[in-house]
């Protein structure tokens, strides 16, 4: 009777939790509360499939973009999948994917994508380094059916296009993302190295969904905590470490893309889910998206720290916009020199009062990027504020406008 009695008790705990996890609450590694469900859906969750189709106008104007349709969504909407790359077709530059939005209702994975695409098409030193040794491949938009139907985590025959990878009818969204996979990973010279599976979890933190070794290798496992450390790096106190969220700690599941590529590819790529906050503190996507792009190069043995001594010097003065901008309280300034010669980088108020010099003194040739913390120069916090940057070379002279939001 008492066997009995737990046997039932065991019963009903079971029925709650099938329940509570197939309205996405806890147990699921993402998603959203259901209480933000209605308000946000109607909108789109605030980036709808005619946002993205406005946005790839915007983007298809840079030089170093390609925009390509993978594959149609169940309601015959394309997937587009941008190639960013100063040579998208070299057989060695670096190869990176990165999707997003599988769910609909994690719209700041979009966010998150958005500003990876924004960096790489940028004009900076770095951007310009990473598009001369890689080829990034971004689907910002994975499930448009599922954003445009007001779907949470489905497309639109009411399916988590998020599992079923391993089943033997293939969702149209699953089967273009893995075909593409194939593509660019099977019998080419520069496979993907790395795979990144965009989400944003209720938790309310930015973290990596870490493979556990019995689902894994114990040298996959090194490879995972090197590669989020490295990510982590970047943006202090912005990600969790890599042991915040550890799965497969029961072994390998079949269902999910990081399943695929581990049961295909196994140790060659570096395939993660990453999980933004879904909650009202989420933001500082800039910030979020320079540290996973510069982790990741990292990560493949891009290296950006020696822009500066590169062989191809500058054929002018420049300075670039602050990045990122606006800003709380660090940003990157970035200026190019053609030869050696003094230099003077400094902030001036809205009112034109010299608050802060960031760099004076002779510089050798080359692109440079300085950090400025937002403080003047007796180490006091500035306010926030429109602030400009002024380069001074000789008779050359620059001004950037530079948004300080604390
Ligand atoms: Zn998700």
């Amino acid at each position: 009777m008492v066997r009995l009695k737990y046997i039932f008790i065991g019963f009903v705990i079971k029925l709650l939790i099938s329940n509570i996890s197939s309205q996405s609450l806890p147990f699921e590694k993402c998603g959203q509360h259901l209480s933000d469900f209605e308000e946000n859906r109607i909108l789109n969750w605030g980036y709808g499939y005619n946002d993205l189709l406005g946005d790839l106008v915007v983007w298809s104007q840079s030089p170093y973009v390609t925009i390509d349709s993978i594959g149609s969504s169940v309601q015959n909407r394309a997937i587009w999948e941008l190639t960013i790359s100063d040579n998208p077709s070299s057989t060695i530059y670096k190869r990176i994917y990165i999707h997003a939005r599988t769910h609909p209702g994690e719209e700041e994975s979009f966010w998150v994508a958005n500003e990876i695409i924004n960096f790489l098409l940028s004009d900076s030193p770095e951007a310009n380094a990473i598009r001369s040794q890689c080829i990034f491949h971004i689907v910002p938009m994975h499930n448009p059916d599922g954003v445009e139907l007001g779907y949470s985590r489905e497309n639109a025959n009411g399916i988590d296009i998020e599992s079923g990878w391993d089943d033997s009818v293939i969702q149209p969204e699953v089967s273009a993302l893995q075909n593409r996979f194939i593509d660019l990973s099977f019998v080419i010279p520069n496979p993907i190295e790395v795979a990144l599976n965009m989400h944003s979890a209720y938790a309310c933190k930015r973290y990596f969904v870490y493979h556990h070794e019995t689902g894994t290798s114990d040298n996959f496992t090194l490879m995972e905590k090197n590669f989020i450390s490295g990510i982590q790096a970047y943006y202090p106190g912005g990600f969790e470490d890599w042991n915040y969220f550890i799965s497969w700690s029961n072994g390998t599941p079949d269902q999910y893309p990081e399943s695929w590529w581990w049961l295909n590819y196994g140790e060659n790529v570096m395939a993660l889910t990453y999980e933004d906050m879904n909650c009202s503190e989420a933001g500082n996507y800039d910030l979020t998206a320079d540290a996973i792009v510069k982790g990741v190069c990292d990560y493949i043995g891009v290296n950006l720290s020696n822009i500066k001594n590169d062989d191809l010097l500058p054929n002018g003065y420049k300075l670039y916009q602050n990045y990122p901008n606006p800003f709380n309280p660090t940003t990157l300034i970035n200026f190019d020199i053609p030869e050696d010669s003094f230099v003077k980088v400094s902030v001036l108020d809205i009112k034109g009062r010299e608050v802060s010099v960031i760099l004076e003194g002779e510089q050798t040739a080359g692109s440079q990027s300085i950090t400025w913390e937002a403080v003047d120069n007796y180490d006091n916090n500035l306010p926030s504020g429109v602030y400009l940057c002024l380069m001074k070379v000789n008779d050359y002279m620059s001004t950037k406008k530079m948004i300080l939001l604390r």
